[in-house]
C-alpha cells in the first residue's frame, strides 16, 4: 500500500457512536467492524468534507466477486453511499444484511 498517494488516509482511532467500541482506524475503512455503523463525514469518499456527522447505518450488503459492498444511509440527512466492506468486518452481520436484501 503506497503511502505517497494523494488520497486522504488518516490512521485515527474512533469510538463507535452506535455500539461504543473503540476501533483503531486502518486508514481505509471508516466504519465500525463490529456493528458496521459509520458517520457521515465524507462528501466524496475520504475527503471528510461533510458537516453532517449523522449516523450512517448499512441498509443492505451486496455480495459479488468475493466481497461485500455495503449500502449505507445517513439517518440525519438521508444520503446514501456505497462502501466496500473491510476484511475485518463482522461477517455474520454482512451475511444477514445480504440475506435481508435477497428477501426483498
Ligand atoms: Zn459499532
Ligand atoms: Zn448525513
Amino acid at each position: 500500500m503506497a503511502e505517497t498517494k494523494r488520497f486522504q488516509k488518516k490512521k485515527e482511532s474512533f469510538k463507535c457512536i452506535a455500539c461504543g467500541r473503540e476501533t483503531v482506524g486502518t486508514g481505509i475503512t471508516d466504519h465500525c467492524p463490529y456493528c458496521l455503523a459509520s458517520i457521515h463525514v465524507d462528501v466524496n469518499p475520504g475527503d471528510r468534507a461533510s458537516k453532517c456527522r449523522g449516523l450512517m447505518l448499512p441498509q443492505r450488503a451486496e455480495y459479488s466477486g468475493g466481497s461485500y459492498t455495503l449500502v449505507y444511509k445517513c439517518l440525519k440527512c438521508g444520503q446514501t453511499k456505497r462502501v466496500i466492506a473491510a476484511p475485518n468486518d463482522n461477517e455474520e452481520l454482512l451475511s444477514q444484511l445480504s440475506e435481508k436484501a435477497a428477501a426483498l
